[in-house]
């Protein structure tokens, strides 16, 4: 927590500006409630709206229970607050349209007087008011529901003298639930889960996120008691909205629909993929569009310009000219910035409090051409999936380094910028850095963030709510809100769970990366240390706390357990991997079965996403059991295939040479390399790189994803070793190692020496060739080693295009 200290000290947020009582004047000496009686009571609009109706039921339950005192909600009769009374009011200067700078959410929080004064701007700023005033009284919503609702118990609220007014420093605050509600909350029928997607809602509320909630129209019982939409910005991949919206086809409209060109030359337009950007129908229509969408929703400020998740950039010929004559599906920043700057502007003519967001780093986009300036509102969404392990202030890691340019270029653009972040999807626990990261965020000037939970439990949970904290207030120390959630959640047992999660977030930082996160990685996460270290920690905790602590300690505990397990069942499949025996096999495939059962026997669904062992331990469970033996299979297109194809393959995703008889010296090397994979990441210390290091017992892999040959789920570290024979060196010329592609990246030594680091930053890195000097490491004319030791966060992995040296 070194780091986040530092941060905070050059670096202060202003979120409240606090006036105190005036000297001399008498004030803020009042109660609202005295010895569990009510003073006064809650007063709301005579005409309230279903969010300040909301809020005021919200205050008098949470009273309640505090104090035990019934404050009575009822419509305010205007005039002097009388003493005790709590006024929920619109402010004079409510906004009328929703503001581009998100000051609708602004509010004064009021105890200077006679009782308490919560205005806001807008409806919800109301409502944030009452969150705000409660909290203030030491009231948490650390999980959803009742369990993990802190009420503190006391007989008197005086009033505070404080006069506040509040602006969230972060206008985006999103932390959602991805898919559909059911994988996440146990639920079978339409009917149990409502009340819960209402506990979920309240929850995001309560801590001041955005949210979008619906009453459904007929149905299983009400999910929400009102409607509102509180997310002003949607991302999702949209683009083709600007064709669909016409109801138009390929066939009627080819022109608007991109060209492609097929691997055979063929040019052809296509319904799949985006738009042609140059098209001015698809100019004017995407104004239009965006135009008729504000009108529709006059809650959203920006309309979601996202490219498809697809390839299929246009390639004809004014798009490659808009794109600066280069090849569209190369680098299409030029073209597509072209296209959503004529948007904008568009739009800003019409509407200059509206605009347009998108991913501005997605496939072949990595953000606005250098010199570039945005003609209208542009939001670009930065996303945040590799290297979720590091601060973002550490710049020695290649993907910080990579956000920061993307967070960068968009300022100097005059874009805004958005984050969007995942939680771990496998079952891993949380690292701390999704909630402290939104800390540099706010430094360097991001609207907000927006959070995909891509599983929730009980460790994932406790980093949201810091997360979320964070969003409305970057100014907090990250340290203490854990600290808080810790120690006042499961009360005298704190301590022992802090100490466990701070333990797995240690061993997380020790992990070369973490992206969304393979299981590979969740087992580097959870080492035998941690797991003995956080039992003990559980253990010693239990006899501690009773009642509700009690029930919130064995939710985490059994949540870690959960995690301890798999990781383990992860490196029973490693070492089966490894050597092939049914004995490990069944080891293996038995500490799945064991996972499943703690799983069931502990009611893991009451607090984990429920699609977590069907989902997971089902799909490893597959590969253990798929597991044949080790075979080289060649990738079939590689198979026969002639000089001129292999040096396509060693130059993808770049210009290749004409002829192979063009490259001097062109030495490929070998069609098979020995493998294994590293699962204690032991290799580097036991020297795997070294030229006289034993490989004989290795197997031996083509070219090819290891997914193909045996090795099906290799997350994690692996190793590959072969020996080459290197041309003489001609006077005055380098030698260059080049590989086709390397699956996702990894360190490349040369007679053991590191000759590269391959580091996988953009989308498209596990395809691309790459090539580096190795003249002072190679024995030009002689045997040469070469050995990678590479990491692959998911999917497929490995070396699966050919390498070769030359000169040059
Ligand atoms: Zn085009």
């Amino acid at each position: 927590m070194q780091t986040i200290k530092t941060v905070l000290g050059r670096f202060l947020v202003v979120v409240a500006v606090l006036l105190a009582c005036a000297p001399g004047m008498v004030c803020g000496q009042g109660f609202v409630v005295k010895d569990s009686k009510p003073i006064g009571q809650i007063l709301v609009p005579e005409k309230a709206s279903e969010t300040i109706t909301f809020a005021g039921q919200e205050l008098a339950g949470h009273i309640k229970a505090m104090t035990g005192a019934d404050m009575a909600v009822i419509a305010d009769p205007g005039g002097a607050l009388p003493e005790g009374s709590i006024r929920l009011a619109l402010a004079a200067d409510a906004v009328k349209e929703l503001p581009l700078d998100g000051s609708e959410e602004h509010f004064v929080l009021d105890q200077a007087g006679k009782g308490v004064l919560i205005e806001g701007r807008s409806d919800i700023a109301v409502l944030y008011g009452a969150y705000e005033y409660l909290s203030g009284l030491g009231v948490r919503w650390f999980i959803p529901g009742d369990i993990g609702t802190h009420i503190p118990k006391r007989p008197d609220l005086p009033l505070d003298g404080t006069r506040k007014s509040i602006k969230p420093a972060m206008r985006i605050r999103q932390i959602w639930l991805n898919g559909n509600p059911d994988w996440h909350l146990n639920a079978k029928t339409p009917e149990t889960l409502a009340p819960l997607m209402l506990e979920e809602v309240k929850w995001r509320l309560r801590n001041r996120l955005q949210v979008t909630a619906k009453k459904p129209r007929k149905g299983p019982p009400s999910a929400f008691p009102m409607n509102l939409t509180t997310t002003h910005d949607a991302f999702s991949h949209n683009i083709r909205n600007v064709i669909t919206w016409t109801h138009t086809t390929l066939e009627k409209s080819p022109d608007r629909y991109p060209l492609v060109i097929r691997p055979d030359g063929k040019r052809e337009r296509t319904d799949k993929g985006q738009i042609c950007f140059t098209n001015q129908e698809n100019i004017d229509q995407g104004i239009a569009w965006a135009l008729d969408y504000f009108q529709k929703n006059p809650d959203q400020i920006t309309a979601s310009f996202s490219l498809q998740d697809t390839a299929g950039i246009c390639q004809c010929d004014a798009c490659f000219k808009a794109n600066g004559s280069q090849d569209t599906t190369q680098d299409c920043n030029p073209l597509v910035w072209g296209y959503m700057n004529k948007v904008a502007a568009g739009i800003k003519a019409k509407r200059p409090d509206r605009g347009i967001a998108f991913y501005s780093s997605y496939g072949a986009l990595t953000g606005p051409p250098t010199g570039l300036k945005t003609q209208g509102y542009i939001m670009g969404v930065v996303c945040h999936i590799s290297g979720n392990n590091r601060d973002m202030n550490d710049t020695t890691d290649p993907f910080t380094r990579r956000m920061l340019v993307d967070i960068n270029s968009l300022k100097n653009a005059g874009a805004q910028v958005c984050a969007r972040e995942y939680t771990t999807f496998p079952p891993s626990p949380q690292p701390f850095q999704l909630a402290t990261n939104v800390i540099e965020y706010h430094k360097l000037g991001l609207l907000g963030s927006s959070t995909e939970i891509m599983v929730k439990s009980e460790q994932h949970i406790m980093v949201n709510w810091v997360e979320a904290q964070l969003l409305w207030n970057p100014g907090q120390d990250p340290r203490k809100l854990f600290e808080e959630y810790c120690n006042t959640y499961f009360g005298a047992a704190g301590p022992d769970v802090l100490a466990a999660v701070d333990a797995i977030e240690a061993s997380s930082r020790r992990v070369p990366r973490i992206t969304l996160s393979g299981f590979g990685t969740a087992q580097e996460m959870m080492t035998e240390d941690v797991i003995d270290l956080c039992k003990k920690r559980f253990a010693q905790a239990a006899p501690k706390v009773t009642g509700v602590e009690s029930q919130r300690l064995a939710r985490m505990s059994d949540t870690i357990a959960f995690y301890s397990l798999l990781a383990q069942a992860y490196r029973s499949l490693y070492l089966a991997m490894d050597d092939r025996t049914p004995e490990n096999q069944a080891a293996a495939l038995a500490k799945l079965d064991d996972a499943q059962a703690f799983w069931e026997k502990n009611n893991l669904a009451r607090c984990c996403s429920p699609f977590l062992p069907s989902g997971w331990i089902a799909r490893v469970k597959r590969s253990t059991q798929a597991m044949g033996p080790v075979t080289a299979v060649p990738r079939k297109e590689l198979v026969g295939a002639d000089a001129q194809a292999k040096l396509k393959e060693l130059f993808a995703l770049t210009t290749a040479p004409e002829s192979p008889e063009k490259v001097e010296n062109l030495t490929w090397l070998p069609d098979l390399w020995k493998f294994k994979p590293d699962i204690y990441n032991k290799g580097k210390d036991q020297g795997w790189m070294a030229p006289g290091f034993d490989d004989s017992k290795w197997v031996s892999l083509a070219y090819n994803f290891f997914d193909n040959q045996g090795f099906l789920r290799v997350e994690g570290t692996f190793w590959y070793r072969t020996a080459f024979d290197a041309p003489v060196l001609p006077a005055g010329k380098r030698m260059i190692m080049r590989f086709g592609a390397l699956d996702d990246d990894g360190i490349i030594y040369v007679n053991g020496k590191v000759a590269h680091t391959r580091d996988h930053v953009e989308a498209r890195d596990w395809e691309r060739s790459f090539e580096f000097d190795i003249t002072d490491l190679v024995k030009a004319g002689g045997k040469n080693t070469v050995a990678v030791c590479g990491r692959n966060d998911y999917g497929k992995g490995g070396l699966w295009r050919p390498v070769a040296v030359y000169t040059k």
